[in-house]
This record gives structure tokens, C-alpha cells and sequence, in this order.
């Protein structure tokens, strides 16, 4: 049996998908449009704002928030040394610091551990829902308000994720995602959408995403190109209708891991689930033991398995200049070393994911013989 990590072939070989981005571009209106007001529209719908901007990706919509936030040299934004390196990038386009906070055992940013941090130099903090699982955002508004600080929420692998039926993306200043093809919702390329409930700060990314430009020939101010094609808004409108039926086939597939695997083994270990969180599984990360050996393992019996993230930010080369070390962050170093991502997309069969699983326990069984 083979196990593929994704089966994006499968998603875009699809001909209903390419006749209705064929109908969407049939004026020629290349460049934002109609397909990208519709998308805005159902977007912020989703997630429960009142706004929502089309943008070339989640990098960008990271960048653009931080910037319509006034964020800028001398700043300091607080955020989690284990997500993708966009997070801390986007701070840093800005000319903004990164100031790294350690994780718990959820892969998300220990809010307990946050006030430390906090200088007169601190501006905002971004949570990032790593995983598809929501942040503890309870805990970190409460510090924010405390410190008067924005909330800029990564929520790239986190669309439709939600804590007490409130989604990711409406907690914050703004919410930012991604269209990247790997991730829940995706298009054929690159694209991001900012969500925001604030008609000024709104307002302002929607001229920073294009120039500036308040009508065809003046500008308010020198800006950016971060639009949404019209194509790739086109694909993500099909994949929208879609989107329920995905998020639930990827949580129905978690739930068979968590019970075919169990949280108990001296092996393998995975997260404690919440009461009250929806997680949407972007990836399915657990621990284990002696990592190397089993994603051999699991390659050698045809499964596909991924690390997300290897090496964390904070031991990147630029972040040296930062003065950060090993040793600075001991869980997310600890987790680095340990995570797994198993295939979780919605295209698995019951079979496959069993077959996953024993594969597993036969890995640690022989180990222990
Ligand atoms: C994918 C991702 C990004 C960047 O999104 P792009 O659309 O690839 O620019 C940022 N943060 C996280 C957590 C991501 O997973």
C-alpha cells in the first residue's frame, strides 16, 4: 500500500474546477475583479469579521498587518520560534524585532511566559495557530489589553479552526492566511487573505495592497503590490464550496490516529486534544521516539511523513545577529527534534490511516525485541 503526504494531482484534476475559472476570466479582468470582491465577501463570512482582503499571500498579509499597524524600526513583536519562517520574516521586512517566546505542549506559544518579554519597544504579538489548533487566545488577549499591545493572528494553517465557535482570525487586529497549494484552503499558486473587524485599519490595507492608489492616477501614499488574482481567486471560490466537507474529512482522520495510536504510548505522543477547540489539522504532528529510524520505517513500507519544522527559527542563521542560541528555548527545541507530521488530507481512506498505524507499532515493537 502506498500513503502519499497530499494528492494535489487528484485536487486539480478536476475539469469542473477548470471551466469555472475559464467562465471567471472570460472578460479578461485579470487583476482583483469580481471573483476576488466574492471571495472577500464569502471569506469574512467564514471566519466571522466584518472584512476581509485578497492578497498574493500569507507572507504578505502578515507584512501588511503589521505595517497598517504602524510597525516598524525599533519595534518588537512577540511571537513563537517553531512556525514557519514567514512569521518572522514578515516582522522583520517591516524593520521590526522578533522577540522569540517558548511554546507548550499544544506546539503553541506559552502565554504564561509572554510578560517577560515585554518591553517599552514591544508592539504586538502574533499568536501563530500552529497545526490548524488555535492558540490560547484567552490568555494572550488578556496580556495584550494588559500591555497595550496589538494581536496580529498567524492563522495561515488555521482556516476554519475555532474556540467555542468563535474562528481563528476574528480574535485579533487581524487574521492572516494562506492560499499556499499545502495548505487547507489553496489555490494554484500563491495567495493570502487578512481578515480584520476595523474599517480604518481595512481601509488602509486595501490601498496598501495596490500602490496606494485611491483612484486610477493618485496615490495616498507609496506602497505595495500584494493583489489576489482573479484566477486564483476564481480556484479558491470553487475550493470554498468544498471547504466543510475537507475540514471535516481531516478532523474524522485525526480522531481514527489519536484512537488507533493512543495518547499513552512510551513511544509515540500526541498533544492533549481541548474541550471547546476545533482543531482543523492543517498537519497531524505527534512525538516519537527515535524519529529517523521510524520515518525510514514508514518510507520503506510506502507511507509519506514530513517535519514541520526541523529547525527552529531562532537557530536560523540570521537570527544569530539577534543573539539567539541553543538552549534559549528548550520545549521548542526539545519538540523539534521529536515532531512527525503523518498524511491527514482528506483523500485518506479509513485502510490507509490503520495501515499507518501499524505500521507504527510494528516499527516499535520490533525496536523492542
Ligand atoms: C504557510 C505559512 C505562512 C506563509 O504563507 P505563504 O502564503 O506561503 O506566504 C506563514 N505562516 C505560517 C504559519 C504558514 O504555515
Amino acid at each position: 500500500m502506498k500513503v502519499k503526504y497530499l494528492d494535489l494531482g487528484k485536487q486539480f484534476n478536476c475539469d469542473h474546477l477548470w471551466a469555472y475559472v475559464r467562465s471567471a476570466i472570460a472578460n479578461c479582468d485579470f487583476v482583483l475583479g469580481a471573483e476576488v470582491e466574492k471571495f472577500e465577501k464569502n471569506f469574512a463570512d467564514l471566519c466571522g469579521v466584518k472584512y476581509a482582503l485578497g492578497l498574493n499571500s500569507g507572507t504578505d498579509a502578515l507584512f501588511l498587518a503589521l505595517k497598517a499597524l504602524g510597525i516598524g524600526a525599533g519595534d518588537e513583536v512577540v511571537t513563537a520560534p517553531n512556525s514557519f519562517l514567514a512569521t518572522a520574516g514578515a516582522i522583520v521586512a517591516t524593520g521590526a524585532t522578533p522577540i522569540f517566546v517558548d511554546v507548550s505542549d499544544d506546539y503553541n506559544i506559552d502565554p504564561a511566559l509572554i510578560q517577560d518579554k515585554i518591553t517599552s519597544c514591544t508592539k504586538a504579538i502574533i499568536p501563530v495557530h500552529l497545526t490548524g489548533n488555535p492558540a490560547q487566545m484567552d490568555n494572550i488577549l488578556d496580556v495584550a489589553k494588559r500591555f497595550g499591545l496589538f494581536v496580529v493572528e498567524d492563522a495561515c494553517q488555521a482556516v476554519q479552526a475555532s474556540i467555542k465557535g468563535q474562528r481563528t482570525g476574528s480574535f485579533g487586529h487581524f487574521g492572516c492566511f494562506s492560499l499556499h497549494p499545502l495548505k487547507n484552503l489553496n489555490v494554484c499558486g500563491d495567495g493570502g487573505v487578512l481578515t480584520t473587524s476595523d474599517g480604518n485599519l481595512y481601509h488602509r490595507v486595501k490601498l496598501m495592497r495596490n500602490h496606494g492608489l485611491k483612484n486610477r492616477d493618485e496615490i495616498e501614499f507609496f506602497a505595495f503590490n500584494s493583489r489576489l488574482d482573479t484566477i486564483q481567486a476564481a480556484v479558491a471560490n470553487y475550493f470554498m464550496k468544498q471547504l466543510d466537507e475537507v475540514t471535516t474529512k481531516r478532523i474524522a482522520n485525526a480522531r481514527l490516529y489519536d484512537s488507533l495510536l493512543g495518547q499513552t504510548s512510551p513511544f509515540v505522543n500526541i498533544p492533549p486534544r481541548k474541550d471547546n477547540v476545533r482543531q482543523v489539522f492543517h498537519t497531524y504532528v505527534m512525538r516519537a521516539k527515535d524519529r529517523a529510524g521510524l520515518i525510514d520505517h514508514l518510507l520503506r513500507c510506502g507511507i509519506e511523513s514530513k517535519i514541520h519544522y526541523p529547525l527552529p527559527i531562532h537557530l536560523q542563521k540570521p537570527c544569530r545577529n539577534l543573539g539567539y542560541k541553543k538552549g534559549d528555548f528548550p520545549e521548542c527545541e526539545r519538540q523539534s527534534e521529536e515532531i512527525i507530521s503523518l498524511p491527514v488530507h482528506q483523500y485518506l481512506e479509513p485502510d490507509q490511516i490503520a495501515y499507518v498505524c501499524e505500521a507504527i507499532k510494528k516499527y516499535y515493537h520490533n525496536r523492542a525485541s
